[in-house]
């Protein structure tokens, strides 16, 4: 069911949602302005690179990621990696502080722990991660614009190490969170986590969609159908394409060992999206704030296991135990 605006809200503070968690004048509509992009940072010769940063070309095959004993090894640590780069630099995100910043952070990270940026000369872009504030849903460039308070901002984190990839974002808080952006960005991490908890080998991945999708609705929020998870492995963008809205004729099925990102967009205006000149920013046309978090998962014999977890079980994005904490798995 969805929400309606003048619905109690689903926090149970008897308060009409567009009152409460789903207050559209909290959350406002300032347009993001582009700022200055640096030029890319540079790697050291040590650092083994993808394939793609050295022949300039990006493998065409998209065949699924499926893992056996021996790369499974390799894909942990380089989730672990990722999960490690993502976590220190959202402890970063301050008022003030600039996604080129946040770049740097990351950066060195990355190459502190012996992990390549996968994003930075992807596909022409020059950065090392992604940083996408308040309206912007996905891709957005670091830049010099100093963030403020009460802006949201996902930072995307993808690593490369032991020839794998390693992909997880989080959204993040600037200065004071407001309870509107509390509600889009707690409601987004459960929407991912419960995604993953749909995930069942040999059923149809489409559960994953109808999990997100309903619960996204079940709070009053939209989610993005254009963009979705993607196979992940020893190649970065892969087969299988992860809806996170039901799309009819989706037939793929889920197999045990195969690797895949669940990355769901929540939206709290209207789907509309458009993407900035500098070719990569995608951009929501009323510019409504829109929340996103990512795990790369590992499917098992019996469901998923998310590998996108530091060596001590530490993640900003959120674990499936959380969610059976909240009582709601
Ligand atoms: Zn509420």
């Amino acid at each position: 069911m969805k929400l309606k605006s003048n619905d109690p809200c689903w926090c149970g503070s008897g308060a009409k949602h567009k009152r409460c968690h789903g207050d559209r004048r909290a959350v406002g509509a300032r347009p993001v302005p582009i700022g200055n992009v640096t030029p890319p940072r540079s790697v050291p010769d040590h650092i083994v690179r993808p394939d793609y940063v050295t022949t300039g070309r990006i493998s065409t095959s998209r065949k699924p990621q499926i893992q056996d004993a021996e790369s499974l090894t390799r894909l942990r640590h380089a989730c672990a990696v990722a999960a490690k780069v993502l976590i220190r630099t959202g402890e970063h995100v301050a008022v003030g502080r600039t996604t080129e910043q946040l770049d740097e952070i990351a950066h060195d990270t990355y190459i502190e722990l012996g992990a390549y940026p996968s994003t930075l000369h992807y596909r022409g872009y020059t950065k090392s991660i992604c940083t996408s504030v308040n309206g912007v849903i996905c891709h957005g460039i670091p830049d010099d614009r100093p963030l403020e308070d009460g802006d949201i901002v996902n930072i995307d984190v993808t690593a490369f190490v032991d020839g794998m990839h390693g992909d997880n974002s989080a959204t993040f808080h600037v200065g004071t969170p407001r309870p509107a952006m509390i509600g889009l960005i707690e409601t987004t991490r459960e929407a991912t986590l419960r995604g993953i908890d749909a995930i069942r080998p040999f059923e149809p991945l489409q559960n994953v969609a109808e999990a997100i999708e309903t619960f996204a609705a079940s709070r009053g929020y939209g989610v993005v159908a254009e963009y979705g998870g993607h196979g992940i492995g020893a190649t970065f963008h892969a087969d299988p394409h992860v809806n996170h809205c039901v799309v009819r004729g989706d037939d793929s099925f889920v197999l045990p060992g195969m690797t895949f990102t669940v990355e769901p967009m929540l939206l709290t205006g209207r789907p509309e999206f458009h993407q900035a000149a500098d070719g990569w920013t995608e951009h929501v046309d009323d510019n409504r704030p829109s929340a996103q978090f990512e795990h790369t998962v590992l499917v098992t014999d019996d469901g998923a296991e998310i590998l996108t977890v530091t060596d001590d079980g530490r993640t900003a994005v959120g674990t499936l135990a959380d969610l059976a904490r909240s009582g709601s798995a």
